[in-house]
């Protein structure tokens, strides 16, 4: 239930609707709306009738939100959230931030050359897997810890904020220091624990969509994150399962504006792994640029033939740089037509 206050309300009278909420069993949020002050009351609402709210005297008028999600609801938060990094780094708000790096993290030598490219080219965030969800246990699953005092390296050599995935609870410690964006890989979007343990870290999350999942199931995991009330959520596409084989997943260029017009979580597009080729990356990427993505995933190796996980996927630091200068250009021209 969303209840917008009328201008002239006061702490006491607001205080009086937070109690009895709070009595109820429910959760209150307080939204700082454009024009308006909101709260947002979470939980089973038919226990605080419409009516019964309409009633206090602070309250201008009462909303009924539909969506089974309810935090990442863009009625819930008009504006749109722009994520911000200690680095001064931002997801949202009209940039384009790219997130650059190998599918898993292997070596020193290989992490810092890649980030160091990377970082040339323009890329803000630098990715890389320590621990991998592969989908056969015979695959390379990653150097685990030491793969994130690798990620730590390259950080302090290059600046570059670090992203990568977290695959379970036991590691929300190590994770929670050392990680400026926890990745929720598409394997664990709905590990619904996990989701709340990561909610509770109050470092920003990457989700990434399941792929067999719908948006309006993006967008509930994303409530369970944003529950805990600490952590921000960025949203990725990264392609769905469709019966179409010609590409590893079909990556939904529509969510982009979809979730925009549903939510007010800023959006990534991943089409590395959205396509599985490596020459299929840049068309996606502009792709997604003109749908509207505030920033893009894309993975990039120094050796892409001897990549231990996803080599055909990633594209060279080369091509990367060329990438980068014509989505800068692309990117330009859309807000200078858009007038932002
Ligand atoms: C990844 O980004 O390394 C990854 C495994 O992606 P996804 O969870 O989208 O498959
Ligand atoms: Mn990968």
């Amino acid at each position: 239930m969303i209840i917008v206050l009328k201008p002239e309300a006061t702490e006491a009278q607001i205080n009086a609707i937070r109690e009895e909420a709070g009595a109820r069993g429910l959760i209150v949020r307080e939204i700082q709306g454009e024009a308006s002050r909101i709260i947002g009351l979470l939980g089973d609402t038919s226990l605080m009738l419409m009516e019964t709210v309409s009633r206090y005297e602070c309250v201008e008028r009462v909303m009924k939100l539909s969506e089974p999600y309810k935090l990442a609801s863009r009625k819930f938060h008009p504006g749109d959230t722009v994520v911000e990094f200690p680095g001064g780094q931002r997801i949202g708000g009209g940039g384009l931030a790219v997130i650059a790096g190998p599918c898993s993290v292997e070596s020193e030598e290989q992490m810092l050359s890649v980030a160091r490219d990377v970082k040339r080219s323009g890329a803000a965030f630098l990715r890389g897997g320590a621990f991998k969800p592969r989908s056969s246990p015979y695959a390379f699953q990653g150097l685990g810890l030491d793969g994130l005092e690798l990620l730590k390296i390259a950080r302090e050599k290059t600046g570059l904020p670090i992203v990568t995935e977290i695959m379970s609870q036991e590691y929300c410690e190590e994770f929670a220091r050392d990680v400026d964006l926890i990745q929720i890989g598409a394997r664990n979007m709905q590990n619904f624990p996990l989701l709340r343990e990561v909610g509770d870290l109050g470092k920003p999350v990457l989700l990434k969509r399941g792929a067999s999942c719908t948006i309006d199931e993006l967008l509930q995991a994303a409530d369970y994150i944003l529950m805990g009330g600490k952590s921000s959520v960025i949203l990725c596409e990264r392609g769905i399962r469709t019966f179409e084989t010609a590409t590893r997943n079909t990556l939904d260029i529509s969510a982009v504006p979809v979730l925009k017009k549903k939510s007010h979580l800023p959006v990534v597009v991943d089409p590395s792994h959205g396509t599985g080729h490596w020459d299929l990356v840049f068309p996606m990427a502009m792709a997604a640029v003109a749908a509207g993505a505030d920033g893009l995933m894309i993975e990039v190796h120094n050796n892409p033939e001897r990549a231990l996980c996803d080599g055909p996927q990633s594209i060279t630091p080369f091509l990367f740089d060329g990438m980068m200068r014509r989505l800068g250009k692309l990117h330009d021209a859309i807000k200078e037509e858009t007038g932002e």
